[in-house]
This record gives structure tokens, sequence and C-alpha cells, in this order.
């Protein structure tokens, strides 16, 4: 079977949580392909990702000619705003792009992707949450 970890991967969405994915992905050698809609965003991460655009991820033409069809994995990183977060969704979904990541923001955003077939839900802040609890209870079973 083929290794896909290193596939290129695109990330839509540059706020902390796509531009940090984004940063790390690359540290870690993954061809990325970035897209925001500020332009302001954009340019301020130019030359640390291997490629960034500026682009509205709800325009199925601007992701065509970005080359969007062509990625194996897309990580979908908008999360507050659910109307550009669902209706890039369902586009990544007509794409045919095999594996797709989300993040949402509540169980309720989660779900709504999960039925429009995104494969992988996350729940950043709430994941992150669990984790540091657990690394908190566990430094405190040292003691
Ligand atoms: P974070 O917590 O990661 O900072 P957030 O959930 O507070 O993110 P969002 O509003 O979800 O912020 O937006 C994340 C990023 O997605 C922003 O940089 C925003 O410009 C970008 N974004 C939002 N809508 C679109 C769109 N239609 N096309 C492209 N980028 C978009």
């Amino acid at each position: 079977m083929a290794d896909i970890r290193n596939d290129p991967v695109v990330v839509i969405g540059l706020g902390r949580f796509g531009t940090s994915l984004a940063l790390e992905l690359t540290r870690r050698g993954t061809e990325v392909l970035a897209i925001d809609h500020r332009p302001k965003v954009v340019q301020s991460l130019a030359g640390q990702i291997t490629h960034i655009a500026t682009a509205d991820a709800t325009d199925l033409e601007a992701l065509r000619q970005l080359g969007v069809p062509d990625f194996y994995r897309a990580v979908l990183a908008i999360g507050s705003d659910l109307e550009a977060s669902i209706l890039t969704a369902s586009l990544l979904v007509e794409l045919e792009i095999d594996d797709i990541w989300a993040k949402a923001v509540t169980r309720q955003h989660g779900r709504i992707l999960s039925r429009l077939g995104v494969k992988h839900v996350v729940f950043p802040e709430h994941d992150m949450g669990e984790r540091v609890a657990h690394l908190v209870s566990g430094r405190l079973l040292d003691y």
C-alpha cells in the first residue's frame, strides 16, 4: 500500500489552527497548498509555506484553478464561519478529495460535516482540553 504521509496537503483557512498546521506540515517536509481569503494573512506567510494563495474557498472555480481536485488530502480549518465551513466542505466532497479533515466548533457543526462526507472531524479546543486534563492528572499522580 502506498505511503500517503508525505502526499501534498491543501489547508484551507489560515487562522491560528490552520496556520500552525500548515507550518508544522511544511516543517515535516510535506508539500502544502494553503488558501485564505484574507490577503494580509497570505502575505504574512508567503515564503514559509510551499504554495499559498488568496482565494474564496466557497468558490468552486477558484478551487479548480488552484488545482485542489488533484489533492488526495485536505484540511478544512475554517471554524467560526459556519456557512463558509459547510459550503467549502460540500465543495471538497464534490471534488472527490479522498481524505478530508475538518475543524468543528460545536457537536452540531461536526455532525453536519460528517453527514456531508467529511471523513475526519476534529474539535481542536475540546480535544486539547482533554489532552491537557490527562497531562495535568498524570503530573498530579507523580506527586
Ligand atoms: P482559529 O481559531 O484557527 O484562529 P477561527 O475559527 O477563529 O480560527 P475562522 O473564522 O474559522 O476563525 O477562520 C479561520 C480562517 O479561515 C481565517 O483566516 C479566515 O480568513 C479564513 N476563511 C474564512 N472564510 C473563508 C473563505 N470563504 N475562504 C477562504 N478562507 C476563509
